[in-house]
């Protein structure tokens, strides 16, 4: 398939998922957050109550749907998992509800896309665990309501302004997932080399860490990829020559970037004179859906100072326009008198 390696988002066979860390300890980094994490679960444990509602928020890749199945795995209940764009009627929603097991997990991954008939379902079953169903048609219609099972409903989205307020307040605990540091990124790389058997330098991980994007998915396949030329083209190890070499046949450049950053960065440095430009005019001229610039495109480049998103649009900083290596239009003299 020629489905693009740098993009963090999940893809259909989830090659990612054999990577997956099963507990809180071998999580890697999200340090204060999963220090929090292991107090609430052990304090609903020792309850013996169903932890409260969790929302997680922060770009695509970065472990929120892992961190969701150990909360489960760890609260010794089961799993659920079901996305907003896949639950079309509230009844798809309530079928799922009255089939959970009390304390059970439910995990529901872009829980912004839930269309709003259903989110309203929702908000009940969140707050009364119960579930008002409206029986019969005209005059005749009543409402009723079923009690349901005490259970986790724990939420992922990219960023926590995209939820409606009254659904964001229904999450007791909120939780910001943050860009992966280099260091931790190499600890993901070496770990996921152990598990699919590769034998790694530490240079190599490095190396593949540091042009990661901040994101272990991305690691993930960067180290997949990597594996592939050090087995055709090397001994089989992973040094930091291969891997930089791998990575930049893969036209990923040396702050982890790829064609479609470039081409995000390019577009505002010549096109638009270093900004500042509105999104939509990025998203268009990149033919690329306006949340894909918002929620993929531009967190890392921010992360990394190369943009700023200011009230009038886009600018380029000083840090993107040296990695691409052109230099600003000179500002307009300003006069002092
Ligand atoms: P999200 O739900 O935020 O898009 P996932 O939880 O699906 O991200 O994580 C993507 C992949 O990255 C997982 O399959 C796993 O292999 C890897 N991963 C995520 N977080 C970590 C971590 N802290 N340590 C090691 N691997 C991780």
């Amino acid at each position: 398939t020629d489905q693009p390696i740098h993009t963090p988002d999940r893809q259909p066979d989830d090659p990612d998922a054999a990577l997956r860390p099963k507990s809180l300890t071998e999580f890697i980094g999200q340090e204060a957050a999963r220090d929090n994490l292991r107090v609430f679960i052990e304090a609903a444990k020792s309850r013996g109550e169903a932890m409260d509602h969790t929302l997680f928020f922060g770009p695509p890749g970065l472990g929120k749907t892992t961190l969701a199945q150990i909360i489960a795995k760890e609260l010794g209940v089961g799993f659920r998992a079901t996305s907003g764009p896949v639950i079309a009627k509230a009844g798809d929603l309530a079928a799922i509800l009255t089939n959970l097991e009390p304390h059970d997990v439910l995990f529901i991954d872009e829980i912004h896309r839930l269309n709003p008939v259903v989110e309203e379902v929702l908000y009940p079953a969140m707050e009364d665990r119960a579930l008002d169903i409206i029986i019969g048609e005209g005059p005749s219609a009543r409402s009723v309501r079923i009690d349901l099972p005490a259970f986790t409903l724990v939420g992922a989205t990219t960023r926590q302004g995209l939820l409606t307020t009254p659904l964001r307040d229904r999450f007791g605990i909120p939780v910001r997932l943050q860009f992966y540091t280099e260091g931790e990124l190499s600890e993901v790389v070496r770990r996921g080399a152990r598990l699919l058997d590769v034998a790694m330098a530490d240079a190599g991980a490095r190396e593949i860490a540091r042009r990661a994007r901040g994101t272990p998915r991305v690691a993930g396949r960067l180290l997949r990829r990597v594996r592939d030329f050090a087995q055709v083209k090397g001994s089989g190890q992973v040094t930091a020559d291969i891997a930089d070499e791998a990575l930049t046949r893969l036209e990923i450049d040396s702050l982890g970037l790829d064609a479609m950053d470039r081409r995000y960065l390019t577009m505002i440095a010549e096109t638009y004179k270093g900004g500042p430009v509105g999104v939509e005019t990025l998203a268009a001229g990149l033919a690329e859906p306006r949340d894909t610039v918002e929620e993929v495109v531009e967190p890392y480049l921010i992360q990394l100072g190369l943009i700023a998103r200011t009230a009038r649009g886009r600018c380029l900083n000083d840090g993107g326009w040296t990695h691409l290596g052109i230099t600003p239009p000179s500002a307009p003299q300003s006069g002092l008198f």
